[in-house]
């Protein structure tokens, strides 16, 4: 069960990915192979929206979404 998310920013709504969500449950982190478009500024490990919104931490094999920082 696979379904297509926009993860956009809570604090602008701006897109930050599309992202294949497989499974139910919340998104804590996406794995990096089903980040089907990504609208985000990587500095680093940090993965900001263009609004400058920390959304999340590149852990190399996935991003380690903020709670909170986003909505779906
Ligand atoms: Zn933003």
């Amino acid at each position: 069960m696979s379904k297509m998310l926009t993860i956009r920013c809570a604090k602008c709504k701006s897109k930050t990915f599309r992202y294949l969500k497989i499974g139910k449950g919340r998104v804590l982190h996406c794995w990096k192979g089903r980040i089907i478009e990504d609208y985000s500024i990587h500095e680093g490990m940090e993965i900001k929206c263009q609004c400058g919104n920390l959304i999340g931490i590149d852990e190399e094999k996935w991003i380690k979404m903020k709670q909170n920082a986003f909505i779906h």
